[in-house]
């Protein structure tokens, strides 16, 4: 109980104080010395206070968290993390994970779902079909959890090793009947007030074919930090903190880990920390997609799987790294569907896998959910894949009026 008042008082003491108060102070004269202020921090409203004290207070009653990281490795079954495991010494960051469940991932028209179906059943809660991208089955938008977070004054931020209007990030921030009307959903992220994307897929922004508009002009008019591999390598990009940006890490799609790709990591920390400091007591929601692991299924290229898989776990490992160090963060990861009918044949040993592969398509298994934080118990279990998206609004009460 004593704990419990002790914290309101630290709740309250963080609302009134945040930046440091006018003073005087001495100097190394024994001087006085006026310091001067010259940003006053934005006037709270008692009510305003009271009604964060009520939300702090429901939300550790519920042991809800404040944010939510969403990862998603695309096609990444439990024989992809299996080969990742046995290729990297028999450890994974996964390990970490003290909760796990399994979700049933067939889309609205086929047991064997896309990612633009798989996506949306994450972002919307929806069975759809397959090459719909935050549209249910009459291709009408559905509100994405992205979109919910943003409309309660949450971050949030949209990471892919794909471009970033490919089937997964889009279905968080876009509405389209197909998924490959790549520039119409570019034209979609101009409508939600998004605070980061790091992704490939500049062109579709500002070298449309369909129209003569320039997106990320559009972007920098409305105030984003618009900058690319082009301008600057990813570790000099230092946006200011508080604004919001978008940084393009490929013309198209962005290369393969195998290739030279090694922005995934850089990332995941780059993102959780901006918008940690963004989204502040409001929260955040970000989702990070590993979104290459599919593409080694489709081709049927074990070591481009488990290249681009051990890099997502590493980058697994940061969110992990900082949610554990937060307290207040629910970190997940799963995949959409697993890709290839991946196997792990006789023969294989320890560092060798011996690859077999029955499809070069997607595949309709079970696929494994990892959660850590608060409200993991409720990501154990077989469920859904749509079941996902009810958790996390739940979660972070998105589905509260008085949130
Ligand atoms: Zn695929």
């Amino acid at each position: 109980m004593r704990l419990i008042s002790l914290f309101y008082f630290f709740i309250i003491i963080l609302f009134t104080s945040c930046p440091p108060a006018p003073a005087v102070v001495d100097n190394d004269n024994g001087q006085h010395a006026e310091e001067v202020v010259t940003d006053l921090p934005p006037v709270i409203s008692p009510e305003e206070i009271e009604k964060r004290i009520e939300r702090e207070k429901a939300r550790r009653e519920a042991k809800a968290p404040r944010n939510v990281i969403l990862m998603i490795g695309d096609g990444m079954g439990v024989s992809q993390i299996t080969a990742g495991l046995y290729s990297n010494g028999n450890k994974l960051q996964l390990e970490r994970f003290p909760v796990l469940g399994l979700h049933k991932s067939y889309s609205g028209d086929n047991l064997v779902t896309d990612s633009a179906a798989g996506a949306t059943a994450f972002s919307a809660g929806v069975k759809t079909y397959n090459g719909a991208i935050g549209v249910g089955m009459d291709t009408m938008p559905v509100e994405t959890i992205l979109e919910s977070a943003e409309a309660k004054g949450m971050a949030s931020g949209l990471v892919a090793t794909s471009s970033i209007v490919h089937a997964t990030p889009a279905s968080f921030i876009a509405h389209n009947p197909y998924r490959k009307n790549y520039e119409a959903i570019a034209t979609d992220f101009m409508d939600t007030e998004f605070d980061l994307l790091i992704g490939g897929g500049k062109k579709f922004f500002d070298r449309r074919e369909t129209d003569e508009r320039d997106l990320s002009q559009e972007l920098r008019n409305k105030g984003y930090v618009v900058s690319s591999y082009f301008d600057e390598e990813i570790e000099d990009f230092k946006p200011e903190p508080g604004s919001n940006f978008a940084y393009f890490t490929a013309d198209g799609e962005p290369l393969p880990y195998a290739q030279g790709r090694r922005y995934l990591e850089t990332a995941t920390q780059l993102a959780i920390k901006h918008l940690d400091e963004k989204g502040g007591e409001r929260g955040f929601f970000l989702t990070i997609e590993g979104s290459q692991i599919d593409w080694g299924g489709h081709a049927n290229e074990s070591e481009y799987i488990i290249s681009e898989m051990l890099e997502f776990d590493r980058a697994v490992g940061q969110a992990l790294d900082f949610a554990e160090k937060d307290g207040n963060t629910l970190v997940i990861v799963t995949a959409d569907h697993e890709t290839g009918g991946y196997a792990i044949n006789n023969g294989s040993k320890m560092g060798k896998i011996e690859p077999g592969f029955s499809s070069d398509y997607h595949t309709a298994d079970l696929i494994p959910v990892f959660a850590y934080g608060p409200g993991q118990s409720l990501f154990s279990g077989i469920y859904e894949n749509t079941a996902i998206y009810a958790r996390m609004m739940d979660l972070l009460f998105l589905n509260r009026s008085d949130r």
